[in-house]
């Protein structure tokens, strides 16, 4: 028997590695498992180019618990260690510059263990004592026993251990019993091995017979060897792949849309399956994530910093050897594998979505609505994304008709450009309580298209600015002829003192809340036919509103009262019988020419004793905007009762 001292220049690791390394402790089992099924992988290897003879016969990875001796043990059947060996790759640790790296990554567990290969003893986390049995594969090798109870000293001696391959033997410390319960270990492995390519066994199957759960012959195996990502895209059926999604998510009962098989190993290697999954809302978008492992190793689930952040609506694997996965978050994302990695990931999706639509318009167009907020929120983070994006991405219309921005651009710039050139695409997020817009709008023989999406509002701003003379407004915004102004809008033959005079008459009985709600009237020559008086409001004011809802740094326009314009039309019968009602006087005003008082005589119109009509021409105005409710709806409909008795 031997005696040494583990080789590391720090003092002591283990007060290290308990210390820092406290918080995420359940990693020790991902770790001395990956190291049990690398040491099988081997083997499998040495076998294949003939190295080693024979029948490797049971290679399965098996996790112990004796509650008795409360120890817990990770047996494989690989190559084993000779005594050098374990000298070399377990006692001499290369640690060099420890005491700077410890510091810079006090914090990052992962990025401890990794750097420094110190997977097998993250084991000292949570034991007090560790043994190795080791039988290596070599001919004449001696078994080996290694022991330590996390102090630097070790012992090592010869021992007798009929099968090749090792056994690492954790005496757990009393304070983690927890790693002593099959729950709490399954769980682990669930979590971590799901997908590992050598079988890991964890006790035996059971089974429920009289109402006693019995133990049968057969091992239970915790993972799945060759997960579909793992395999030929044209050895995958659809089944396979949706089979491997309720694998990934058990919890997830509804089937994704469609998936990317992702497959590269140049410039780096990467391989994974991303789906597409129904997004209903917002609240469940990230119940289930994409999954990163490293050769089947499940590494985490927090994939920010290497997919772009849109993607991590997907669900999925990803699986690279070449992330760097023991460094920091902030080196991640400086990284240019990662970066590279990020943007093959963009193109492979971007790509597979036009495809999609290529091949089949019209089911892509059924699929839009789920995708949608997807695609739209790439758009908007991702330039690159969004160039291949415009080729599919859709705009839907009111007849529930698809196409892309360009298409339909080009379908409805015969009847939609204004005088100045500006092409306006008219919208809706509502088209119950914008009906009777609609109606004057589809008179007009122009198109309505349906933006009720929380992305919309962003999306028509981008395309916008994409687009010189482009204008997306809202089907409430002005009037019909305002809207898409033409050259010849209708006019009428009142006087500005007059149309005044009609205004302030309007303005003085409008409800007000200076607060919340503003209206601003307004006298103009709409349509014969259209209302006599009707609200718009503003596009710019609105969408800004809309917009800061969802963004940090706009309160200015968050917190701005509503503001609507009442739009008198002067075109109107109803409305020109007001005007002739009006009755005018002449009054002495003074003003400041050229720095001298002067007095000039003005004619002022106003309007008396048709209050009740202009209350009740506002109520319809809005009422006709969904705006009419409570005390002002009944005060609406008595008045109206009135009208008609009168
Ligand atoms: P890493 O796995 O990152 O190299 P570890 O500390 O986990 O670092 O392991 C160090 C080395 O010890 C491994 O590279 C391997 O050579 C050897 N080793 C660990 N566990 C086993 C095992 N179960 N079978 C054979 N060799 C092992």
């Amino acid at each position: 028997m031997s005696k040494g001292n583990i080789g590391v220049t720090s003092d002591n690791i283990f007060p290290v590695i308990k210390k820092f390394l406290y918080s995420d402790h359940e990693i020790f089992l991902r770790e001395l498992i990956s190291n049990a099924v690398d040491a099988t992988s081997k083997l499998k290897t040495l076998s294949s180019v003939g190295e080693v003879k024979g029948d490797l016969g049971d290679i399965r990875v098996r996790v112990t618990i004796d509650k008795a001796k409360k120890t817990l043990t990770v047996s494989d059947h690989g190559v084993g260690m000779t005594a050098e060996e374990v000298d070399k790759y377990i006692n001499q640790i290369a640690f060099s510059g420890a005491e700077e790296f410890l510091n810079r990554y006090k914090d990052k567990t992962e990025a401890i263990i990794g750097h420094f290969g110190l997977g097998f003893y993250s084991a000292f986390m949570v034991s007090k004592k560790v043994e190795i049995f080791s039988q290596s594969y070599k001919e004449d090798a001696k078994a080996v026993h290694w022991s330590c109870e996390g102090s630097p000293e070790y012992t090592m001696e010869d021992t007798i251990k009929a099968e090749r391959g090792t056994d690492i033997v954790l005496h757990i410390d009393d304070e983690f019993s927890q790693y002593l319960e099959d729950a709490t270990i399954e769980g682990l492995l669930k979590k971590y091995c799901k997908f590992l390519p050598v079988e890991i066994a964890f006790g035996h199957k059971k089974e429920w017979k009289d109402g006693k759960e019995i133990e049968l012959e057969e091992e239970n195996i915790i993972n799945d060897i060759n997960p579909a990502w793992t395999r030929k895209p044209t050895d995958l059926t659809e089944e396979d792949y949706s089979k491997f999604y309720h694998e990934l998510y058990p919890m997830q009962f509804d089937e994704p849309l469609f998936h990317i098989h992702l497959n590269v190993d140049y410039p780096f290697n990467l391989t994974g399956i991303l789906y597409f999954p129904k997004i209903k809302s917002n609240l469940d978008v990230h119940r289930n994530k994409i999954q990163l492992y490293c050769n089947q190793v499940y590494v985490t689930d927090e994939v920010e910093n290497i997919v772009p952040e849109y993607l991590t609506l997907l669900h999925g694997v990803i699986d690279s050897p070449d992330i760097p996965l023991n460094v920091s978050r902030s080196y991640l994302q400086s990284d240019n594998n990662v970066k590279k990695i990020s943007g093959y990931i963009t193109k492979k999706v971007a790509d597979k979505l036009a495809e999609l639509y290529k091949a089949d318009k019209d089911d892509f167009a059924k699929k839009w609505d789920d995708i949608k907020m997807f695609i739209q929120f790439g758009m908007l983070t991702d330039e690159k994304f969004y160039e291949k994006a415009t080729t599919f991405a859709l705009l839907k219309n009111l007849n529930g008709e698809y196409a892309p921005l360009q298409e339909y651009m080009d379908k409805v710039r015969e009847n939609q450009v204004d005088k100045d050139g500006n092409l306006v695409l008219l919208y809706t997020n509502d088209p119950d309580a914008h009906y009777t817009y609609i109606e004057r709008a589809k008179a007009k023989g122009y198109d309505v298209l349906l933006m009720d999406g929380e992305l919309d509002v962003h999306c028509m701003s981008q395309a916008e600015q994409k687009h010189e003379k482009l204008r997306f407004v809202r089907i409430d915004s002005d009037t019909i002829e305002n809207l898409i102004k033409k050259e010849d809008t209708a006019k009428d033959t009142y006087t500005d003192e007059q149309k005044e005079g009609l205004r302030k008459a309007f303005e003085g009985l409008l409800p007000s809340d200076a607060d919340k709600l503003r209206y601003n009237v307004t006298c103009e020559a709409a349509a014969a036919d259209a209302l006599p008086v009707f609200l718009t409001q503003n596009e710019f004011m609105r969408r800004m509103k809309e917009m800061s809802a969802h963004q940090q740094g706009m309160n200015f326009y968050g917190n701005m009262p509503d503001s609507y314009n009442l739009v008198v039309n002067t075109n109107h019968p109803l409305i020109q019988e007001l005007v002739a009602k009006e009755t005018s006087e002449q009054v002495n005003e003074e003003v400041e020419k050229d720095g001298k008082k002067e007095t000039v005589v003005k004619t002022v119109y106003s309007l008396a004793n048709e209050d009740e009509r202009l209350k009740q021409l506002i109520d319809i105005a809005l009422l006709a905007s969904g705006q009419l409710k409570g005390e002002a709806l009944a005060k609406f409909v008595n008045r109206s009762v009135d009208l008609l008795n009168g």
